[in-house]
């Protein structure tokens, strides 16, 4: 396994990295002023110029930049300073930044001690006070420094690092957060990172502490929540107004598609998400069947061009944030969120989706996070990297994680009930694990135990038709058993089937069945609920298709029926 793993999402944009750092420190702060403005006249453009008045608070500083990682290329310290002299400042900041340039300013009567210096400590220079003209006695040392120092630097990553053990629950739902979300991050496994236990000596915490996440201004959140996370990366958790014309639930493509239409259409819309804007769609690795896209589209892609396109029209997204209820006050409709709060709409699309169903094999539950993951292959393949991933299922989903894994994996092993993949999975897809040579399909098979204490170490399978039973090793189990509709929430606001998924339009009945509470002189739209103005489109709808394209075109043409019902208010 690797020890760094710098996320980087596919559609994701790297952040560039900040302007490197020209850091001089001197106690006389007339001095100190001066040299910073001469600095800057002539680095300014390309380099970041710090300065501070003693050594302790230099330090102080270079600790934080440290944490944000942001690069040093150069120290430019006074000699003769109270307390700690410019050369064992020197000597402590290169603990640090071992790879910046250190150049000492001195008077004339330090030479001396300056010259052994740079024997002794590898100082790079030293250069005299005063340094008028800049020109002729500052610049042409401070740029051929610089140079040395562009020349051999390796551009820093400039995005937040998250610090954490690979087999921690927390940790995992963190990277998924991140990824999701599209926010690039480093991920530093505690156990193995060179760099893992400078960083959490410097921001003073401890394997008690973790997960543990470095922000781009230095600062530490111990064991963050996502909602945490959230504000602090600058997402928008609370909604601007009280009253929009539609409250979206649910930022699958479906609800993404809903807010696209709504606020191109002048709207006011909020989608309220409670993980990440992509849904479903956003954890697939590679979408092959989406019209216009003839060599595929990752499912982050596709998100992420989703997320841009709603809030370029005006959409807000509040991410992550729950939906715990809804209620009719008429003419309006009240989605409560998990705070406590409520945001009110003349119309609702409950685009919630599904979530995968769970195993309810013994050890899954306590391993979840730590070894058994659903969905998730995308954030966690680097666990299986040379070693034995186990994919469950027989679905599409389950074909695009096996395909994806088998890149990472020694070797990946899907488990399917029944007797092939034919029925389950699109043809490209079997054809795709038929020409992976690491990937083995084990038909008639399925989980009987899970093996590990505090992170998956191996899975018993069972083989149905001749009833033995054999244990693997395994580094990670990808879950992909069906699903169930995400409407617990609504409990019975809403009219749905057995299973949970939400009655619209003509499911609803005629006229002479419709259901209580239908206080509306007119049948329901084809996608209203059994509320009038509360619309559901996307998985969530019974007998709904289970495509992104269906989820996307059911959104769209929501749009049309919402204008109906805020026509008729
Ligand atoms: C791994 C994988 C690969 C797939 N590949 C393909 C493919 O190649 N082609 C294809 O056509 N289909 C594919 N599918 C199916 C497709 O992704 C789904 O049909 C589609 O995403 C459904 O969209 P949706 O908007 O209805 O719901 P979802 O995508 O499920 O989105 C629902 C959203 O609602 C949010 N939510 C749920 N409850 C709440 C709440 N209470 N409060 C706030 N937010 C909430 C969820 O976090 C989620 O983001 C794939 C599915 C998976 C899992």
């Amino acid at each position: 396994m690797p020890s760094a793993d710098e996320h980087k999402p596919r559609a994701a944009v790297q952040p560039a990295e900040p302007k490197p750092i020209i850091f001089a420190v001197d106690d006389d702060l007339g001095v100190l002023g001066a040299v910073a403005r001469d600095l800057r006249r002539e680095y300014g453009e390309h380099y970041r110029i710090l300065r501070a008045s003693s050594g302790a608070d230099a330090l102080s500083d270079l600790e934080k930049l440290k944490l944000a990682n942001h690069a040093v290329a150069l120290f430019l310290v006074d000699q003769r300073m109270p307390e700690m002299s410019g050369l064992e400042f020197l000597g402590a900041a290169r603990e640090l930044y071992p790879d910046a340039k250190r150049a000492l300013l001195t008077a004339y009567a330090d030479s001396q001690a300056s010259i052994q210096a740079i024997n002794e400590t590898r100082l790079d220079y030293y250069l005299m006070k005063p340094w008028d003209p800049p020109e002729e006695r500052l610049y042409p040392v401070v740029t051929e420094l610089l140079d040395d120092w562009r020349a051999e630097h390796r551009p820093t990553y400039a995005g937040l690092t998250l610090l954490g053990y690979p087999y921690s629950a927390a940790t995992h739902d963190l990277k998924d957060f991140l990824g999701r979300n599209l926010v690039p991050y480093r991920w530093l496994d505690v156990e193995s990172a060179p760099e893992a236990e400078e960083l959490l000596r410097l921001s003073h915490t401890g394997a008690d502490d973790l997960p543990v996440l470095l922000l781009n201004d230095g600062s530490v959140l111990v064991k963050p929540t996502m909602g945490q996370v959230a504000e602090r990366i600058g997402l928008q958790t609370t909604a601007g107004m009280q009253l929009y014309d539609l409250v979206i639930v649910g930022a699958g493509p479906a609800g993404l598609a809903a807010a696209v239409y709504a606020s191109s259409e002048g709207l006011a819309t909020v989608l309220i998400e409670s993980h990440s804007p992509g849904g479903q769609a956003g954890q697939s690795s590679r979408i092959e069947n989406y019209l216009g896209f003839p060599a595929g589209l990752s499912g982050s892609e596709l998100s992420r061009r989703a997320t841009t396109q709603a809030k370029r029209f005006g959409a807000e997204i509040l991410t992550p944030t729950v939906a715990v209820g809804l209620r009719r006050e008429d003419p309006y409709r009240f989605v409560r969120l998990a705070d406590g709060t409520e945001i009110g709409g003349k119309a609702v699309l409950v685009a919630t989706g599904v979530s995968y169903r769970k195993l309810d094999t013994p050890g899954a539950e306590r391993l979840s996070g730590m070894g058994v993951y659903y969905g998730a292959a995308l954030s966690e393949a680097m666990v299986v990297k040379g070693r034995h991933a186990v994919v469950i299922g027989g679905g599409n989903s389950a074909g695009q994680a096996a395909v994806y894994l088998s890149r990472f994996a020694e070797r990946v092993s899907i488990l399917v009930r029944g007797s092939g993949l034919a029925a389950t999975m699109s043809q490209y897809l079997v054809a795709q694990i038929e020409q992976t040579p690491n990937i083995e399909v084990r038909v008639r098979t399925v989980l009987e135990d899970i093996v590990g204490t505090d992170r998956l170490e191996a899975v018993t399978i069972c083989d149905l038709e001749g009833g033995t039973s054999e244990t693997l090793p395994a580094a990670a189990v990808f879950v992909f058993i069906g699903a169930a509709p995400r409407t617990d929430w609504l409990t019975d606001a809403v009219g749905a089937d057995p299973q949970g998924y939400l009655y619209t339009g003509a499911d609803l009945g005629k006229s002479s069945t419709l259901p209580s509470g239908w206080n509306v002189d007119r049948e329901p739209y084809w996608l209203e609920t059994s509320v009038p103005g509360v619309f559901a489109a996307g998985d969530v709808r019974h007998r709904s298709v289970k495509r992104i394209a269906s989820a996307v075109g059911e959104g769209a043409m929501a749009l049309q029926f919402v204008h109906q019902h805020l026509a008729s208010l």
